[in-house]
């Protein structure tokens, strides 16, 4: 499917590894030109070049913790006016809700709240001028069903689902689109390291964790980055005009509803 977005400019956020470099992927297949983001300067620089020599777009690497105010301005200045923005950052660490004060909340809710709002803020005003774009939060399965042990992320994601609820709906006349992409478990860095935390805390091992884990899925597995980078560039395309404020669970059906 050609999804109309040759051509066009995208930033994606926390994209050397794991779920940004799945979105990052896909975009660069559809011909989007990008602005990738990391901390780690070697790693991003590496997935950087590997777009540059597998599609024929531009890719400009800024390394920066896009969660502080002076690594959003480096961002944002490098990535001038886009047409399309991923949001993404490292999760909140695990605990139980004892464990957390305000200090762990502030934290959690700068990285996963406030910085996505704070690059939205920066955005929008000139794609609504331009008369298209469009928004992709990766926040969280977490979102629809709560993670008992990701308090710090259950409650930094809820807030920003609350704020792009109410403004998708106040930027799409303007052809400007923003949806939220929430991840069930998918085969990344921080996945391995989630499962190897379960394997110590059973005292199993970790290939033993990582098949109980895949096996509690309908599918019978964990998604991959590519699916999810797929997904994601399907949300950034043309064809997504009329999905609004949407929470887009892509989780294998490990959410149990019927609707
Ligand atoms: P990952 O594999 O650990 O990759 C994280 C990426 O983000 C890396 O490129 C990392 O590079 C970058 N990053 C982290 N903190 C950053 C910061 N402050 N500024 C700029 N870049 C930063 O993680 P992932 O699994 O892709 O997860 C991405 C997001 O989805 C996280 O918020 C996670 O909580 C959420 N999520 C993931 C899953 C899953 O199954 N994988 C499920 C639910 C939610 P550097 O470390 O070099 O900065």
């Amino acid at each position: 499917m050609d999804l109309g977005i040759s051509g066009k400019r995208a930033l994606v956020c926390a994209s050397s590894k794991g779920l940004g470099r799945g979105c990052a992927m896909a975009l660069a297949e559809a011909g989007v030109n990008l602005v990738l983001n990391a901390r780690g300067a070697e790693a991003l620089e590496a997935t950087a070049q590997e777009i540059r020599d597998t599609y024929d777009v531009e890719v400009t690497a800024v390394p920066a913790d896009i969660t502080s105010e002076e690594g959003r301005a480096e961002v944002l200045e490098a990535a001038g006016a886009l047409d399309i923005l991923v949001t993404n950052a490292g999760g909140p660490p695990p605990g139980v809700w004892s464990d957390w004060d305000r200090e762990d909340f502030i934290k959690a809710l700068d990285a996963n709240m406030l910085t996505p709002i704070a690059l939205m803020k920066a955005q929008l005003p000139g794609m609504m001028d331009r008369g298209w774009g469009r928004v992709v939060n990766i926040t969280s399965a977490s979102v629809r069903s709560p993670i008992p042990i990701l308090g710090l992320s259950n409650s930094a994601r809820a807030g920003l689902t609350g704020y792009v609820a109410g403004t998708a709906r106040q930027v799409a006349r303007y052809g400007v689109n923003i949806n939220n992409l929430l991840p069930g478990s998918h085969d990344t860095d921080r996945i391995r390291s989630m499962t190897e935390a379960t394997a110590k805390r059973e005292g199993i091992a970790f290939e033993e964790a990582a098949k109980k884990r895949d096996a509690a899925n309908p599918t019978g597995r964990i998604g991959t980055a590519e699916e999810f980078g797929q997904t994601c560039a399907f949300m950034c395309s043309v064809h997504a005009g009329f999905m609004v404020g949407q929470n887009i669970l892509l989780d294998g059906g490990a959410f149990n509803s019927t609707v």
